[in-house]
């Protein structure tokens, strides 16, 4: 089988413990279907992205043992990619420009007596949908109310393994380790953005053009992004892509049982000496349920032995 994983860290700063779990998971899912493993930074957020970052991940990731299989490909040199992929979308009529700030948008909601809920934000609400009046255009959203609408000639059924758009409007897609998941990305979510108020691409259509670009026939990536897959998909559909795997990995939890992420000021990892390596490899494996390291094992066979280890837990079948 031809088998294309990657690793997509966001240089926004070192690697912090979840962002280590991924590069672990996903290059272990590589090795053990012996294909090809990639690194790419995903740059596209211009202000919060630095190249010093993506290097400093990169020297980190060569600490632990863990080498891009190509060079790694870099999303700031990417935008005519994104721009053609754009203009695909457009000439098929399912993009608007979009002139709310995210002020209009609460208000939006507000007015319609609609109360967002800790980490689930509300839904795109439409409002430039049929034209921007007043204001200048900020963004560019996907109509994907519209475009769900367009695929009633394509809808699939509960037999279906590969991901799905159903009549209820619900896709569906199963996941490697969370099995059947769904969600309807318009009611969910609502017209997500392609490109933004600044300028810069969005992660979605970032994300979508280069795993097909890059041949990317695997995704390993944390738990906290599953719910980006529905949207990935539709675009996928809409470009013509094809669609990879994918596999989202358990989450680093803090002492409250919260999710840790960078927002949540989660702490770099250290990788300059071997045993500060070994160590973030000890507790990324922890949280992949994978044996623990230990000081007399170096780097190099501790991530041979959880070859074998990944193998017997997430590819059982195989
Ligand atoms: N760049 C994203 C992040 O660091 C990951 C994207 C992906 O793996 O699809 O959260």
């Amino acid at each position: 089988m031809t088998y294309i994983g990657r690793f997509a860290p966001s240089p926004t700063g070192p690697l912090h413990a979840g962002s280590l779990v991924a590069a672990v998971a996903s290059w272990l899912d590589a090795r053990a279907h012996g294909g090809l493993w990639l690194v790419r930074m995903e740059d596209v957020d211009t202000a919060r992205c630095s190249v010093e970052a993506g290097r400093h991940i990169l020297r980190q990731l060569a600490d632990l043992g863990l080498l891009s299989d190509r060079e790694p490909l870099w999303q700031s040199t990417r935008g005519a990619a994104y721009q053609s992929a754009f203009e695909t979308l457009a000439v098929t009529g399912f993009t608007y420009p979009c002139g709310c700030s995210r002020s209009d948008v609460a208000a939006a909601h507000a007015l319609a007596g609609r109360v967002a809920q800790a980490h689930r934000p509300l839904p795109y609400p439409g409002t430039c949908r049929t034209g921007v009046e007043g204001c200048a255009p900020r963004a560019w959203r996907f109509a994907c109310e519209k475009y769900q609408h367009s695929l009633t000639a394509s809808l699939g059924s509960q037999s279906d393994t590969r991901p799905h758009i159903r009549a209820n409007g619900v896709v569906y897609w199963t996941d490697r380790r969370l099995h059947q998941q769904s969600q309807n990305v318009a009611i969910d979510v609502g017209d997500f953005v392609l490109k933004r108020a600044d300028g810069d691409w969005s992660y979605q259509l970032a994300v979508v053009v280069d795993d097909a670009a890059q041949g990317v026939t695997h995704v390993v990536r944390g738990a906290d992004l599953a719910d980006n897959t529905p949207r990935q998909w539709l675009l996928q559909n809409a470009l013509g892509l094809p669609v990879p795997l994918y596999l989202h990995t358990p989450l680093v939890s803090r002492p409250d049982g919260d999710k840790l992420s960078k927002q949540h000021g989660a702490a770099a990892v250290e990788t300059e000496t071997s045993e500060q390596g070994l160590q973030a490899l000890g507790r990324a494996g922890a949280v992949l349920g994978l044996p623990p390291t230990s000081g007399k094992v170096s780097m190099g066979q501790t991530l041979e032995q959880w070859v074998v280890a990944w193998k017997a837990i997430y590819n059982p079948a195989e």
